[in-house]
């Protein structure tokens, strides 16, 4: 494992600074987006051809962490570059690629998920959203929900189910949607903090034969590497590694007799997080867009969420509520529901484990 970044990692991280820094105070997030995009840092895993750099999936996490630690709403560099740009590079057409993925690492247009629908969360096989032929392309029907930057999102990676199926896997197809299509229609839904979900009803959305993404019907066994970053946890890890800060920062106030106290902790918490991130970023240096290990990402998701939680927990209870330990407190349930649920990845995990044989 490795839990420093490499020099040429480093150096990135450094750019990301410089050009976040050389960016007037205030500047909206998303411009500066736009900004690393213009400087081909905000996918540098796609290639050069699409406005990345052809470097690794492991550069790209160094230069997104510092991303992440400067304040940039990771939840949607997630979403639109590693998922649903992850998606068009991996399984997208050579046209939609060349449409879509130069804007996306231009940090010019966001996408967003619709994968789960009300009754269908972690379970992804079991969405109703239908898409069925017409004239050459499809007409998509259903409600999504859970939805999140889908405000600020032009497009959407859509599930639909596009037949009935041999099994509930089968008949499952990835559409690419134009967000902007007057027949979708799209509702926030309160969140106790933060951007509110969206729930977003398709009401018979036409896309044509170019909106598909990967093969027909044989879509449910893409998901796991589109939303393999998710899954790998590295949103958990951002929100550990900052709340690990907020919390240094708070212990630092507590009078000595407490902070002695508490050290011992503070080291296990420190110890936690850093473990989470070695294990992530291993997963990553291991993984390539079209080869996802499924039990390593496993891992990295549940120790990356339960970092997060461990330390919100602590700080909850054992220091003084601060706006940002307070919303890590409210927010820290969600790390392991978000990016498939913690039963999921002890699933997964197990799948790995020989316990059959020692039991036997
Ligand atoms: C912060 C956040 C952002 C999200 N963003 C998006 C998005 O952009 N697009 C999108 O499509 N979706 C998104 N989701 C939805 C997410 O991926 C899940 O689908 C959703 O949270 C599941 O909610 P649910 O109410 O359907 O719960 P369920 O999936 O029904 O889970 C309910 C409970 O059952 C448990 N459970 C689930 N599966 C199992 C199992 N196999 N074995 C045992 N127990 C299980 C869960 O841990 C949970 O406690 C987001 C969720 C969160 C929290």
């Amino acid at each position: 494992m490795r839990p420093e970044l490499d020099a040429a990692q480093a150096r990135l991280a450094d750019e990301v600074d410089r050009v976040l820094d050389a960016a007037p105070p205030g500047t909206d997030p998303l411009a500066l987006f736009a900004r690393l995009g213009a400087e081909r840092l905000l996918a540098v895993h796609y290639p050069a051809a699409f406005g990345g750099r052809g470097l690794s999936l492991a550069h790209h996490v160094a230069a997104a962490e510092r991303m992440g630690a400067r304040g940039l709403p990771d939840v949607i560099h997630i979403v639109t570059v590693q998922a649903v740009g992850g998606a068009l590079l991996a399984f997208g057409s050579a046209e939609q690629q060349a449409r879509w993925l130069p804007k996306i690492a231009a940090g010019r247009l966001f996408g967003s998920l619709l994968l789960s629908e009300p009754g269908a969360g972690s379970d992804s096989a079991a969405i109703r959203a239908t898409a069925t032929p017409d004239s050459g392309g499809w007409r998509i029907t259903g409600v999504k929900t859970w939805s999140v930057s889908t405000d600020r999102s032009g497009i959407a990676l859509c599930s639909a189910r596009t037949r009935a199926g041999r099994s509930r896997y089968d008949g499952i197809s990835l559409f690419l949607l134009d967000l902007t299509d007057p027949a979708i229609q799209m509702t926030p839904v309160p969140r106790a903090l933060g951007d509110p979900y969206f729930e977003v009803t398709i009401d018979g959305a036409y896309v044509g034969p170019d909106a598909l993404v990967g093969p027909l019907h044989r879509g449910w066994s893409l998901l796991p590497s589109t939303i393999g970053f998710e899954r790998a946890g590295f949103e958990c890890l951002s929100r550990a590694t900052s709340w690990m800060r907020a919390t240094e920062t708070e212990f630092h106030r507590l009078p000595r007799a407490a902070r002695a106290a508490a050290a011992g902790d503070l080291v296990r918490l420190r110890a936690q997080v850093a473990g989470a991130r070695a294990l992530a970023f291993h997963a990553m240096h291991t993984a390539d867009v079209l080869d996802v290990d499924e039990v390593l990402i496993a891992y990295s998701k549940l120790a990356c969420a339960r970092a997060g939680q461990a330390v919100a927990r602590w700080a909850g209870e054992e220091l003084a509520p601060t706006p940002e330990l307070s919303a890590a407190v409210d927010e820290a349930p969600e790390l392991t529901i978000s990016g498939g649920p913690q039963e999921l990845q002890l699933d997964l995990i197990a799948t790995d484990f020989p316990i059959g044989r020692a039991v036997r």
